[in-house]
């Protein structure tokens, strides 16, 4: 009999190159964080997880590692019940922080499902209940962007600020990777000139359901004026606002859908939701849901309730991706194309190099877990770039104020 008793967990922060991509809180800087958990059995069995590369989320993982030696990587309660006891109880200066505690246990619960699926012989898509789609459809996720870095040369994408760069931008995403669906991440420029931009996208792609997401930078009047325009050309409206009350106002005045990744990102958050009818699509995230089990049983109460279910991103690289994709595999009301960041990065941490789409779409990958090995070669050069750049969080303002002195956060803006 396998054991399936855990011996070790470690995390590693890794660093890896980002373009200068746009949003509401600023500018990308020039590396993204992130932090890849190794579960390892009695058995020498180890499984894969990626996370944030927050200094937070990185101590927080460190100080539970010790707590889960003896467990079974099939022990996902007593992973939340070790998890609370160290992160909201042990843990000096982060009492109390509830987003810290669900990003801590998706860490180590992916890769406590990678562990068992590789001792087993199974894929997480079986693990988690089995496949229901042959391959899972990405959106291209569009951003305006400066040409390049403060301070360095252009890269090849160049700069992305007006609607005939963006549309330059979708069409080299969608020749590359074939995505069906367009993403605008907006909240940056003033809303009338992304709605333009928007326009500028169905003009060149008649076909592609279209998405905006100004992350909570519009006021509420902001997006009621701009409704009419938004009306036949979106399939949902992502964060227009700030808030659960906010969006509900402007629900309350449109048929298209409105989204959500910002204000509904935690179970306790869907009974005010669902009360107010502010937002009729959740967009899962397992690192921030509290893992595979959890983002599963949230895809139930979607289906309970009448709502719909796609999937949000933050810059990645492979071992998410793969979980990503056995997780929308395994999930049955998947109502629409799943964001990803991938495309915009291009270093890998897994052997084999970077995943490539198909149509727009990703085959869950091959073999037992989650079917990706670490490149330890790879590991070791990323871990080295988190050294070097010396940064312990995001911080998309200041790299802002590097292109535009003065430039100042401002949530909504418009
Ligand atoms: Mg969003």
């Amino acid at each position: 009999m396998t054991d399936l008793r855990i011996a070790d967990c470690r995390i590693t922060p890794i660093a890896f190159y980002d373009p200068p991509l746009l949003n509401n809180g600023g500018c990308h800087q020039p590396f993204a964080l992130r932090s890849v958990i190794e579960v390892e059995t009695e058995d020498g069995v180890i499984g894969l997880g990626e996370s944030y590369g927050t200094r937070s989320l990185i101590d927080a993982v460190a100080a539970l590692a010790p707590d889960l030696r003896g467990m079974a990587v099939t022990d996902l309660n007593g992973l939340w019940a070790r998890a609370r006891t160290r992160v909201q109880g042990g843990m000096p200066g982060y009492t109390g922080d509830e987003r810290l505690l669900p990003r801590v246990v998706s860490a180590v619960e992916v890769a406590m499902w990678d562990a068992l699926g590789k001792a087993t012989g199974q894929r997480v898509v079986d693990l988690l209940g089995g496949q229901v789609r042959e391959t899972v459809p990405f959106s291209a996720y569009l951003f305006y962007k400066f040409a390049g870095h403060a301070g360095q040369p252009a890269d090849d994408w160049g700069e992305v600020l007006s609607p005939e760069r963006l549309v330059d931008e979708a069409r080299r995403f969608i020749e590359t990777h074939g995505f069906r669906a367009i993403k605008l991440k907006a909240g940056i420029l003033p809303p009338e000139e992304e709605v333009a931009g928007l326009e500028a996208l169905r003009a060149a792609f008649p076909e592609a359901p279209l998405r905006i997401d100004p992350n909570g930078g519009w006021h509420v009047h902001t997006a009621l004026d701009l409704l009419p325009r938004l009306e036949g050309l979106v399939e949902y409206l992502e964060d227009p606002t700030v808030g659960i009350d906010g969006n509900a106002v402007i629900q309350a005045r449109t048929d298209v859908p409105l989204a959500t990744n910002m204000y509904v990102v935690a179970q306790s958050h869907l009974p005010p939701n669902m009360a107010q009818d502010a937002f009729r699509v959740i967009l899962s995230d397992h690192h921030y849901w509290g893992g595979l089990k959890a983002s599963r049983d949230l895809a139930e109460i979607c289906r309970i309730w009448g709502l719909g279910l796609s999937m949000h991103s933050n810059s990645h690289l492979g071992i998410s991706l793969a979980a990503m994709t056995h997780l929308a595999a395994a999930t049955p009301n998947l109502t629409y194309d799943c964001d990803t960041h991938y495309p915009w990065q291009v270093d890998e941490v897994v052997e084999g190099g970077r995943f490539e789409f198909r149509d727009g779409s990703l085959s869950v990958p091959e073999g037992p877990g989650l079917g990706v090995t670490l490149d330890r070669d790879a590991l070791a050069r990323l871990h080295q770039n988190y050294l070097d750049c010396g940064y312990t969080h995001r911080d998309d303002e200041s790299e802002m104020q590097k292109h535009q002195p003065g430039w100042r956060f401002q949530r909504p803006r418009y």
